[in-house]
């Protein structure tokens, strides 16, 4: 006999859905969210997006008393204590945690912990850690249980000197030398945090590229600035075994167009090829679903196959961000109270929060060019924007790709100072299908960095001032 009946149970309290839930609480549903995890936010704030920013953030700063604050005149001699740098990281993640759990409240949602499993349409068992099964009624179930990283055959994770993303935000003392096996946007952000304070850090990459997505020639000036501070990369060069001791590992790596093998040698290794939608003991054969070859559970606007079953997030296709996640957890919500939800793919950023950040929307070049889209470029650099030389960050560009007919602006990639806080600007503009000159023609506030954005959309039509 079921216990409770609610309009919806999610599965997962990770951004797809607390989002959901909190909105289904703002509709007046009845919601309940299942989550196994101590702590609600999921990946991104328990071991994802939030405590990488954290540590990003400090090891920024440490990098720069380390150096830039000399030019400045500012004279220190910065003393790294990574207990405390740990310590604030795990404080704002608590915080973070604890703060969902008050918009639960605050909008009316139920938290269930534990495991939930569909066991059959409109029901979901949950159960607690005590091994109490409690079984939910429900007219809509939401799974929503993310991802976990890619595994590597013969690269063990150990978490000990082999750790995943979730090992790397919490080693226990700085790496002397540090292997990333992947060049993605999450091996190189925590090779970014390690590297800075005071790790030798060496990217494997099996591509001849890194951060595949991003567009080509930000990428090449990326990885340009990444090598600067001291990153080596091997590209096109594959992991194909490791052995581990107390000390360390050895690598082996291998050309991926053949040839002889090495051996690396690391005191930490972190595999960051990737991750995968986590779909573990759900329940899923109960009523029907099955996931693709690649674990994905392809949906029709969030309807999987079953009906009365929905599915959000890193789980289903798309780009594996928090963001989109959240969009799709209110787009689905909407749809089960009967409202138009809807989400733009084309218009979910991706930023890389190094130093310097990238940031981007819509298609790269290579995308145009693919599809045969004629396009014009505005490009803009950062050594010639006021606020970027007397901040000393003069590093990267504002590229803008806009239709050539008719001036719709199709694509904005940006490498330099704060551009994850400046990327908004032109998802707001595209979702309103600005043209370039619409951004051309719009006051930006001097001296700021956004003056780069305005001026690279002048240089579409050929009249940057400033360059
Ligand atoms: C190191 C790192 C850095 C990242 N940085 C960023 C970033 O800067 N920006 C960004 O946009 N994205 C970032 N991401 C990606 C982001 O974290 C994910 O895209 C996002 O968390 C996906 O949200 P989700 O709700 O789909 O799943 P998740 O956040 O993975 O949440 C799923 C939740 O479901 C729970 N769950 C699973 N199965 C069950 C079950 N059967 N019963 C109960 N609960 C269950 C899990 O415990 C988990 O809490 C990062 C990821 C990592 C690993």
């Amino acid at each position: 006999m079921a216990e409770t009946t609610y309009d919806v149970v999610i599965i997962g309290g990770g951004p797809g859905g607390y989002n959901a839930a909190i909105r289904a609480g703002q509709l007046g549903l009845k919601a309940a969210c299942v989550e196994k995890r101590g702590t609600l936010g999921g990946t991104c704030l328990n071991v994802g997006c939030m405590p990488s920013k954290a540590l990003l953030h400090a090891s920024e700063l440490f990098a720069a008393a380390n150096g830039e604050f000399a030019k400045l005149g500012i004279e220190v001699s910065p003393k790294l204590n990574l207990g405390q740098m740990m310590a604030q990281k795990d404080e704002s993640v608590t915080a973070l945690t604890k703060g969902i759990e008050f918009l639960f409240k605050k909008n009316k949602v139920d938290w269930v912990k534990g495991a939930g499993k569909i066991a059959g349409p409109g029901k979901v068992e949950v159960t607690g850690e005590d091994g109490k099964v409690t079984t939910l009624a429900a007219k809509n179930i939401v799974i929503a249980t993310g991802s976990e990283p890619s595994r590597l055959p013969g690269v063990e994770v150990d978490q000990q000197r082999i750790v995943d993303s979730t090992g790397a935000l919490a080693l226990p003392e700085v790496p002397k030398k540090l292997v990333v096996i992947g060049a993605g946007i999450i091996g190189l952000e925590l090779g970014s945090v390690w590297r800075r304070l005071g790790a030798e850090v060496t990217v494997v990459e099996f591509l001849d590229r890194i951060t595949p997505g991003m567009d080509a020639e930000t990428a090449k000036t990326f990885q340009r600035a990444l090598t600067k501070q001291g990153m080596v990369f091997k590209l096109g060069a594959k992991v194909t075994g490791a052995k581990t001791s107390k000390k360390g590992v050895t690598l082996t790596v291998e050309p991926v167009a053949g040839g002889a093998a090495e051996t690396l040698e690391a005191d930490y290794v972190l595999l960051a090829i990737g991750r995968r939608p986590y779909t573990e003991g759900l329940g899923l054969e109960s009523v029907g679903v099955t996931p693709n070859a690649r674990g994905v559970i392809e949906t029709d606007h969030f309807k999987t196959s079953a009906p009365g079953v929905w599915a959000i997030g890193d789980v289903i296709p798309g780009p594996m961000l928090a963001h989109k996640a959240e969009e799709d957890g209110v787009a689905c919500i909407e749809m089960i109270a009967g409202k138009w939800g809807h989400v733009d793919y084309d218009l979910v950023p991706s930023v890389v929060y190094t130093s310097p950040e990238v940031a981007w929307v819509g298609k790269t070049e290579e995308e145009l060019k693919a599809a045969g889209r004629a396009y014009k470029t505005g490009k803009f650099p950062f050594t010639a924007n006021s606020r970027a030389k007397i901040n000393h960050e003069t590093e990267g560009f504002v590229k803008v790709l806009a239709d050539a007919a008719t001036d719709e602006v199709l694509g904005v990639h940006m490498i330099g100072p704060s551009v994850s806080e400046m990327i908004g600007e032109y998802c707001v503009a595209m979702a309103f299908r600005a043209a370039s000159e619409d951004v051309a023609r719009t006051c930006h506030p001097h001296p700021t960095r956004s003056e780069a954005l305005r001026q690279a959309a002048m240089g579409v039509e050929g009249w940057t001032m400033q360059a």
